[in-house]
């Protein structure tokens, strides 16, 4: 496909599903600026919630779970809830890969907000095995275990401490656009699953996880709601980093997603070094499509390089010696083949076959 970009967002033809309706944009933006009206609408009752998740956490020791990671999102959350007189338990998964900042950021914002925290600390070894899987799958999905472990982790504690109400980070004011063929399969048990029995070297015993009846499970029988509640207040981005660095003393990792060593190199390079993706630009039209930022100024942004040579050569340093792969194994990873979740086991696939009796 030859090289377009669409002329109200910043997406581009990266996105191989993308269609371009000149002046009024593309499918990317123009179906984002329909989610987000929708969404706005729909999250209008702020009062409601709260008192539902008050009333049905009354005589509990917590009324929510949130998940934090040190980054800007969750960090608000953690504010919001607590100005709402809500009372959470926070959860974090530690991957092994935090920085010092994220986890700086996370003991910052909850001892001031006096907050309790579950850390779960995952099996190094068992992890690192399972993202080399997904490496080695050549698809573009390496952040999903992390992704899926969360969402998992989130619901065990909910169930534990019989608690109705998961809030997280996710908003639609910088997450509107999130292209299928950029990542896909988040919350496929049977994907994930399939991938490491077809490239890993353990079986998978701790990794904690939820099935397709186990989400049943916590959405119909344990009655368990997420609850996106950043779409229930302002958002704005820049200004809710400076509150946080000025009331909670939070550090900015800038545009380089620094709370994860491994989130900023899948970021940095493995997604635009091997997919020709630059993940900036989903994040960059969601907030032109929301009014955060002008067309021209995520021109801008987009124009800065993701980051020096000196930076590369030493990520890549520490990314082979930390995942115990050699720079020669890592460079014929990068260049095998693309392929895809379609491509593997999973779920969707699964149903494809029962209807059409393939
Ligand atoms: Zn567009």
């Amino acid at each position: 496909m030859k090289y377009k970009v669409c002329e109200v967002c910043v997406m581009d033809t990266s996105d191989p599903d993308i269609k371009f309706y000149g002046k009024r944009g593309c499918s990317n933006c123009s179906n984002a600026k329909k989610t987000y009206l929708r969404v706005k609408q729909e999250s209008r009752d702020l009062k409601g919630l709260v008192q539902k998740i008050r009333r049905d956490g009354a005589n509990k020791k917590y009324d929510c779970i949130i998940g934090v990671s040190g980054g800007v999102d969750s960090s608000y959350v953690a504010y919001v809830v607590k100005k709402l007189h809500l009372r959470p338990l926070a959860v974090h998964l530690d991957n092994g890969w935090d920085s010092k900042q994220a986890v700086l950021n996370v003991k910052k914002v909850l001892d001031r907000l006096g907050i309790d925290l579950y850390n779960y600390v995952i099996d190094w070894e068992e992890f690192r095995d399972i993202q080399m899987s997904f490496l080695k799958a050549s698809t573009p999905d390496s952040e999903i275990p992390t992704d899926h472990a969360i969402v998992a982790i989130l619901y065990k504690m909910a169930l534990k401490h019989h608690v109705k109400y998961i809030i997280d980070g996710w908003n639609i004011e910088t997450e509107c656009i999130l292209p299928q063929k950029w990542s896909y399969g988040h919350a496929d048990w049977k994907y994930i699953k399939s991938i490491q029995k077809q490239f890993g070297t353990k079986k998978i015993k701790t990794l904690p996880h939820y099935n397709r009846f186990q989400k049943m499970f916590y959405e119909r029988a344990a009655h368990i709601e997420r609850v996106h509640i950043l779409n229930y207040v302002p958002y704005n981005k820049a200004r809710v980093k400076e509150k946080l660095k000025t009331e909670f003393g939070w550090t900015d990792y800038g545009a380089k997603h620094d709370e994860s060593f491994y989130t900023k190199f899948y970021q940095n390079y493995i997604l635009p070094d091997k997919f020709g993706v630059d993940k900036r630009k989903m994040h960059l039209s969601s907030m032109i499509v929301s009014g955060q930022i002008s067309r021209e100024e995520a021109l801008a942004e987009l124009a800065k390089p993701l980051h020096t040579q000196e930076e590369a050569v030493a990520d890549h340093r520490y990314f082979y010696e930390k995942m115990g792969v050699s720079e020669n194994e890592y460079k014929k990873i990068m260049k095998a083949e693309k392929r895809s979740y379609w491509d593997y086991p999973n779920y969707e696939n699964d149903f494809i076959h029962k209807v059409f009796g393939l």
